[in-house]
């Protein structure tokens, strides 16, 4: 081979390999997106009535109102559900949790988004962030304002939504939420508002990062344990077990506690008032479950602070677990998942400290 051949060769092997990885670097992420329902899927009679119905809008048309999110992924739709979040059950839960296990593990499918509503998004999220064993940016999101609305806040959303599951940085930070700008992690996240667009407040455990018009920062990593490190599987679980919450008040009294028992209740979570408190007749009756091998949670009804074992309620003595960080609807979640196997108290309060 002449000394110009082998030139020219070397010259075409380089443009070949220049554009090659131009094209890598152009190449879209593929996002999948599961859609459940919610305001974000919601329709009102008109733009600017309070009154509207949630999961009226189908997973395409949602796809089709932001055709600006197929400049950031290759996206594909599917409909898990259609409903309002205040309805999102056992089937639905399951269902979506191994469609994401079976998404998240094809070589061709980089990122999901789940769209759901507002009411229960904080459950959904924590509950995936157990059991889906995947590293892959799993990013839900939601709407406070119907799809008709004036202000609609849904697209945007959905937009920067896309923009984070497709965003390679956002893998291993657990299962997140994007709403209204703000990135949040499934354990951290809260609903502190009925109305307002920024209802979603992370007061523990503070934001994993933002998201402007689709251009994310990452600030940190998830609080606990989540996703590929979590202990928590569905195989083999075809049901889950049964936890109620219970309010704390002025002047209660053990009867909510022994009819959530009675009702099949294999763990309590007691939305306490202060630090996990309640009247000395509920902890009574508390304590009376506790014995009988009943899962004993105490959490919170104040919006933001840690419950921490025997401040003013000897946990030692009673037989109970304090939530530390979770609220009372994401303590109920993980108890629900620590009790498909036999734990000690202990063993059981060292998952509420991991997770
Ligand atoms: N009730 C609605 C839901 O959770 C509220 C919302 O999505 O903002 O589905």
């Amino acid at each position: 081979m002449t000394g110009k051949i082998r030139a020219s060769l070397a010259g075409v092997l380089l443009s070949t390999l220049v554009a090659l990885s131009a094209h890598a670097a152009d190449k879209l992420p593929n996002v999948v997106v599961l859609a459940t329902g919610g305001t974000i899927a919601g329709a009102a009679a008109s733009d600017v009535q309070a009154a509207y119905t949630s999961g009226q809008v189908g997973v395409e048309q949602l796809l089709a109102a932001v055709p600006q999110a197929k400049k950031l992924a290759v996206l594909r739709g599917e409909q898990i559900s259609n409903i309002g979040s205040q309805d999102m059950n056992d089937e639905v839960w399951l269902k979506l949790a191994r469609r994401l296990n079976e998404l998240t593990a094809k070589s061709d499918v980089d990122g999901i988004v789940i769209t759901h509503g507002t009411d229960t998004i904080e459950e959904t999220a924590y509950f995936l962030n157990l059991v889906v064993k995947s590293k892959k940016p799993v990013v839900l999101t939601a709407a406070m304002r119907p799809s008709t609305a004036l202000s609609a806040d849904g697209p945007l959303n959905f937009y920067n939504a896309v923009a984070v599951a497709g965003n390679k940085d956002a893998a291993g930070r657990g299962v997140l939420v994007v709403v209204n700008d703000w990135i949040h992690g499934a354990g951290s996240l809260t609903k502190t508002s009925t109305t307002a667009v920024q209802t979603f407040l992370s007061p523990l455990g503070g934001l994993i990062g933002t998201v402007a018009y689709g251009e994310a920062e990452f600030y940190r990593g998830p609080v606990g344990r989540s996703t590929a490190d979590s202990e928590f599987s569905l195989t083999g679980v075809a049901a889950l077990p049964r936890v109620d919450i219970v309010m704390a008040h002025e002047n209660m009294d053990g009867k909510l506690i022994e009819a959530a028992v009675g009702a099949g209740a294999k763990g309590i979570v007691i939305a306490g008032v202060g630090n996990g408190n309640m009247t000395q007749a509920a902890l009574d009756s508390l304590a009376a479950q506790a014995k009988k091998g009943i899962v004993c949670v105490r959490s919170s009804r104040v919006v933001t602070g840690r419950v921490g074992r025997n401040v003013e309620v000897n946990d030692d003595k009673l037989g109970l677990v304090a939530s530390d960080s979770l609220n009372p609807q994401k303590a109920r979640v993980l108890l629900r998942l620590a009790l498909l196997k036999p734990r000690s108290l202990a063993d059981m309060q060292k998952v509420f400290r991991e997770y």
